[in-house]
């Protein structure tokens, strides 16, 4: 077989099995499977396998540094929805806003601002998810749990970034010890919905990778981001 065949079969059964495993967890939490949506993170694969996956089914693709997300948004066919998962710096918000569909990683409520007033330049309405560093880890980019509800009268003044939901990034360890950092954003998630009107909706929780994605599913994400799961085996 060639190698680009190799690839769809092998890509088609990790598909295969991670489905297999989203399902048996919708069941296990009693949810439905299409409550899901399943982000395919790219970054550590080509473009040309990336392109693989809308014939597989899979429209959310996620990138986590921006340059890297320009780039492969510009080689695949522009149908998809795209997703900036990691930092974004100021200074590149504008070359980015024309490639993304989501904003999941906003951490600061200076990019917010950045990201309403270049949305409203392009006449744009972007969607966009708050990072929340639920785990507390230094080193990690999101606003710190005590920092969400405050923002509420900065996002009522927004006028062209929608608040669509909270994404979070649990520490690499044990799947069943991040399940008191995905229920946290759960509640803070349903305390935020009630301080907020229209046009924000905020009905989204991104959490769950290749780690501790079922854990994640059984606490309510409507959005994993997987990426080693789904690529494994395949160079
Ligand atoms: C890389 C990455 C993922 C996917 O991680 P896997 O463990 O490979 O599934 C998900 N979210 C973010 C923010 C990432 O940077």
């Amino acid at each position: 077989m060639e190698s680009g065949a190799r690839s769809v079969e092998r890509l088609r059964r990790n598909l295969a099995k991670v489905e297999e495993r989203l399902q048996a967890a919708c069941r296990r939490a009693g949810r439905d499977r299409k409550e899901i949506t399943l982000v395919a993170v790219t970054k550590s694969v080509s473009a040309e396998i990336a392109a693989l996956l809308p014939a597989l089914g899979i429209v959310d693709l996620g990138e986590s540094r921006p340059q890297e997300l320009w780039r492969k948004a510009e080689a695949l066919p522009k149908d998809l929805r795209w997703h900036l998962i990691g930092h974004l710096q100021r200074n590149k918000v504008a070359r980015t806003l024309p490639a993304v569909h989501w904003i999941d990683s906003v951490d600061s409520a200076r990019l917010l601002r950045t990201l309403d007033s270049e949305s409203a330049k392009l006449s744009k309405t972007l969607d966009v998810l708050l990072e929340v560093n639920a785990s507390g880890e230094a080193q990690k980019h999101g606003f710190r749990l005590g920092e969400i509800a405050p923002l509420a009268p900065l996002l009522r003044d927004l006028t062209s970034v929608r608040v669509r939901g909270l994404m979070t990034m649990a520490a690499l360890q044990e799947p069943e010890r991040c399940r008191p950092a995905f229920k946290l954003l759960r509640e803070l998630r349903d305390r935020l919905r009630q301080e907020l009107v229209p046009p924000h909706a905020v009905e989204h929780l991104s959490m769950g990778m290749s780690n501790d994605f079922e854990v994640a599913v059984e606490e309510g994400a409507t959005f994993v981001r997987l990426g080693s799961v789904l690529f494994e085996g395949i160079v």
